[in-house]
């Protein structure tokens, strides 16, 4: 592994790489920056095809933590974790206590949660071992528990902020909304949504989540390989990366792209694609903020559940200001957000 020629590496302050032969912990921790604060961002449970595509990974997350932070105005920094899936992994109690014990030695320098993999319950399972876990069961009256309903809030007032600036229209109802993935993410959005009075299309490679959906919501089942260029307004990539790429740009029936998913566009061009197409995108680590503003409310105890919401809620007017940005410089919509981040941060360090 060749973290220091890794694409991704970006000059990332410090990578630990974390082994128990006990327990059979492989995890990587990165920390990106720390100059607004405890490099914060959750950890991943995934089954990775190699070591190096984990270290890719964790690094590509762990960047994209510090630019999301900063522009959710949070005084945290950027940092993530993967815990490896390897083909001996039994995810037994020790083994997360374990990993809680390689977080604490970081002393505060991250801090983490839940991401893909993660639950509520191996969190209280990590913080026997450490202080610097946030995502845990919410205490009365403040801020906390699982962060999916928050992220989804914000995506719903991230569409709305979309729908407002590029059809100019004040609400989604009637519109229809193309869903890729209705897992924790996904699932809360449709609710939003439904809620709005709007139509909901959606794909899942979990079939009962789909039904699920239709179920609850009144959706309607799409295939798999047909979600992305269904005929649709706007498109919500709520499951794994890359889902925008030179191949499903020109594919896009919708005007719009605003969705849950980290690290939606395969490559930093496939935003000028969008661009150059018509379509406007929201920036993912903007957009899907909710979640982080969520856990770093209950990490700081600084605020209760409706204060987290008008917090979440500022998410709309945020990316109302980057989709101006761009429509005035003629950037798109990903590097407006990335100047703006790096210039947050770079300020901070002076
Ligand atoms: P999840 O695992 O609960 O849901 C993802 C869903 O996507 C699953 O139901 C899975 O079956 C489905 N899926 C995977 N590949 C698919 C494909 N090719 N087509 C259709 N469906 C597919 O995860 P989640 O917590 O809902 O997170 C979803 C995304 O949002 C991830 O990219 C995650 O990193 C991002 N995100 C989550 C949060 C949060 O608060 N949970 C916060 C910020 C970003």
């Amino acid at each position: 592994m060749a973290a220091f020629e890794d694409s991704a590496f970006d000059d990332h302050e410090r990578v630990v790489f974390c082994h128990d032969t006990q327990t059979g912990l492989t995890a990587i921790i990165a920390i990106h920056s720390t100059v607004l604060g405890p490099a914060a961002g959750g950890t991943r449970l995934w089954a990775y095809e190699s070591d190096d595509a984990a270290l890719h990974d964790v690094l590509r997350l762990s960047n994209a933590m510090s630019y999301k932070n900063a522009m959710a105005g949070l005084k945290f920094g950027g940092g993530k974790a993967v815990i490896l899936k390897t083909p001996d992994f039994d995810g037994t109690e020790a083994l997360y206590e374990k990993y809680g014990e390689f977080v604490d030695q970081l002393n505060g320098d991250y801090v983490t949660a839940e991401d893909v993999g993660m639950s509520v319950e191996i969190m209280e399972t990590i913080a026997r071992k450490t202080q610097y876990v946030s995502g845990l069961p919410r205490k009365e009256g403040q801020a906390g528990g699982d962060p999916s309903p928050k992220t989804s809030y914000g995506i719903f007032k991230g569409i709305e902020a979309a729908v407002a600036f590029q059809l100019d229209r004040d609400s989604v109802a009637d519109l229809t909304v193309a869903i890729q993935g209705v897992g924790n993410v996904g699932y809360h959005l449709c609710r939003f949504l439904s809620e709005a009075g709007a139509n909901l299309l959606v794909a899942d490679i979990d079939q009962a989540r789909v039904k699920r959906a239709c179920d609850e919501f009144g959706a309607t089942a799409v295939e798999q390989d047909e979600i992305v260029s269904c005929q649709s307004d706007i498109l919500a990539p709520c499951a794994l990366g890359a889902t925008i790429n030179a191949r499903s740009v020109p594919e896009l029936k919708a005007t719009i792209v605003a969705g849950g998913a980290n690290n939606q566009l395969e490559t930093k061009e496939d935003g000028q694609r969008l661009s150059d197409a018509g379509i406007l995108y929201a920036p993912d680590y903007v957009i899907n903020g909710g979640g982080i503003i969520n856990v770093a409310s209950e990490y700081y105890g600084d605020a209760d559940d409706d204060e987290v919401m008008r917090r979440v809620a500022d998410i709309g007017p945020r990316l109302t200001g980057i989709f101006e940005t761009a429509r005035h410089s003629g950037k798109p919509t990903n590097v407006v957000a990335d100047e703006m981040s790096r210039e947050l941060i770079e300020s901070a360090a002076q």
